[in-house]
Order: C-alpha cells, then structure tokens, then sequence
C-alpha cells in the first residue's frame, strides 16, 4: 500500500552548483549528501515537510542519469512512492500490465529498498516505490 509521496528526484549536472538554488532560492536545508554506487550517481536530500527532493547527479558516463541528462537534459526524473511493501507493490504492477525496471527491490539511497516502473507503463514518468526506514 502506498503511503505519501516519498521524494521527487531531479537529475542535475552538478550537485554543487544546483543547491544554490535549493538552499538560497527556496530556503531548503541539504541534509544528507550520499553516493550510490549501484545507481553510478551521487544524492543529495532537502526535506520538506513529509516529503523530500532528492537531486541526482551522475558519477559516470554510463549511469543512468548521465543518459537521462543528455537525452533530456536537467528536470524531473522520477517520483518516489514510499510503500508498506516494495515486493508487493511490484507484484501488483506486473499484474495489471506494467513493465518492471526492477524484478526484485535493489538497494538504493538511504538503504531503503526501491524498485522502479519502466516510464512506458507510467505514462511518461519514471516511478519508483521506496520502503519507509527513515533517512
Ligand atoms: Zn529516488
């Protein structure tokens, strides 16, 4: 079951440089900085009441934000669901017709358990299912 929105993640070129505006513009405070291996990006995370903004910034060529950033270009990559049960949520999705990024839940930021939507099946937006440990 979902529960609130957990986080929306923006792909930018440059953690350093993006902050400013989060941090000056809109008067966020970063709270954890953290590199992904798995993913080949490194996070950083702005609360906002109950939910986050998590920028992503590649730490390859051939991470998957670094091909999102060149077909694309800066913007919104992904909204996260956070769920009671990331492995159910998915099982769910594959029976009414959608095409799973992830079979099985890997381990992603904040060692929460996410797993992703194919932005086909999702009407054009990347959708991730996250557990609830808190960051
Ligand atoms: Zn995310």
């Amino acid at each position: 079951m979902l529960k609130k929105i957990d986080h929306l993640g923006i792909a930018v070129h440059s953690i350093a440089e993006a902050r400013h505006f989060y941090e000056a513009v809109l008067g966020l405070s970063c709270e954890k900085e953290e590199e992904v291996a798995s993913q080949k990006v490194r996070t950083a995370f702005f609360s906002l009441g109950e939910t986050h903004i998590e920028l992503l910034e590649p730490t390859s060529d051939d991470s998957p934000i670094a091909k999102f950033l060149a077909s694309r270009g800066e913007g919104l990559h992904h909204v996260a669901y956070r769920s009671t049960d990331v492995e159910e949520q998915l099982s769910q999705a594959k029976e009414n017709g959608c095409q799973l990024i992830h079979e099985t839940p890997i381990i992603g930021a904040g060692n929460k358990q996410v797993a992703f939507l194919h932005p086909k099946s999702s009407h054009g937006v990347l959708t991730e299912f996250c557990s609830g440990e808190e960051l």
